[in-house]
């Protein structure tokens, strides 16, 4: 099916920053794709421009093929945005909104009853059904913004950090319900919270200061910044023996030690794609030492990310 979000060469200039810097990506039909960086590298202003909010500055972007600002009413059709700050009149009830957002967004009108019906019952919005969005908790604020994203069953969906200011009961019920959308829809997922980008995203792409920094599975990014794997161990014994005895194995890069009254914290990096926990647990009892604890250490998304926006 191709690419659904097409984004080429983006920049977008405001007086004195350019947020958007020569951007490229693309999401596939079907995939929820990641979009992460710290705050301020751009994110918001992509997904405005996708959403054909305001122009670019230079360069292009499609959404299922449309020219997001020469066919902004085509691309409307298509996609359906929640912005972080979800604007909900307060003065309507939640079902009142929801008929208001379907008729703006021109659901015909044999169509409209069926489509709140089912948006309402997705977004666990049955029961406050009659009541003012303004009295709704932040939680069920956003759960609104995204029922009205849903009424004209849009193929593409951005989602800017859908699920900051939930509880976390709140938080589960918006993943497993993004979740839920993916494959039928296509997802642009902006967030801040890496957990959820590893439960929900097949890719991800890693955006600072406007520009690409790294993109792949979350897997590919985790394998990439830590080249070799990380074993820690704690160990009675002496440390003299334990270094000579750790010496002969071969893929051994860097062991850093951390003496605790007789008892060895120590941190290995080994080379690359190789388990060598085994090797290790007999040369330390090679060695007349005890093991307390021997363990192989992941890095998180969270340090790679860390490390891929600190690096530049
Ligand atoms: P993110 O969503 O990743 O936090 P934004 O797209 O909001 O990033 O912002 C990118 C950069 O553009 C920031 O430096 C921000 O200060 C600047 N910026 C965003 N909106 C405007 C605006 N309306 N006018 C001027 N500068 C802006």
């Amino acid at each position: 099916m191709g690419a659904m979000i097409q984004v080429e060469h983006l920049s977008k200039a405001y007086a004195n920053t350019l947020a958007v810097d020569d951007l490229s990506f693309e999401v596939q039909a079907g995939e929820i794709l990641g979009f992460l960086g710290p705050n301020g590298a751009g994110k918001t202003t992509t997904m405005r421009i996708l959403t054909g909010f305001m122009p670019a500055t230079s360069g292009t972007a499609t959404v299922a093929g449309f020219d997001v600002f020469k066919q902004s009413y085509d691309v409307r059709k298509v996609l359906g945005y929640l912005p972080e700050n979800v604007p909900v009149y307060t003065d309507m009830r939640v079902e009142e909104y929801l008929r208001y957002r379907a008729k703006v967004k021109e659901v015909p009108r044999a169509e409209r009853k069926n489509r709140i019906e089912s948006a309402m019952e997705r977004c666990f919005l049955k029961e406050v059904r009659r009541k003012l969005t303004g009295q709704l908790s932040k939680g069920f604020r956003q759960r609104v913004g995204l029922a009205s994203c849903l009424l004209h069953n849009p193929k593409i969906l951005i989602l800017d950090e859908p699920t900051i200011g939930l509880d976390p009961t709140q938080i589960r019920a918006a993943r497993s319900l993004i979740q839920s959308l993916g494959g039928e829809h296509t997802i642009l997922l902006s967030t801040h919270i890496l957990p959820e980008v590893e439960m929900l995203c097949k890719r991800v792409i890693i955006i600072n200061r406007g520009r690409v920094a790294d993109q792949g599975t979350p897997d590919e990014l985790t394998q990439k910044m830590r080249g070799g794997n990380r074993l820690r161990a704690e160990v009675r014994g002496s440390k003299e023996k334990l270094q000579a005895a750790l010496a002969r194995i071969p893929s051994l890069r860097s062991v850093t030690w951390d003496d605790k009254n007789g008892v060895q914290d120590f941190t290995l990096e080994t080379d690359p794609g190789r388990d060598v926990r085994e090797e290790i647990s007999t040369a330390i009892i090679g060695a007349g030492g005890v093991i307390r604890e021997l363990h192989r250490e992941t890095l998180t998304l969270e340090d790679i990310f860390v490390r891929i926006t600190t690096q530049e």
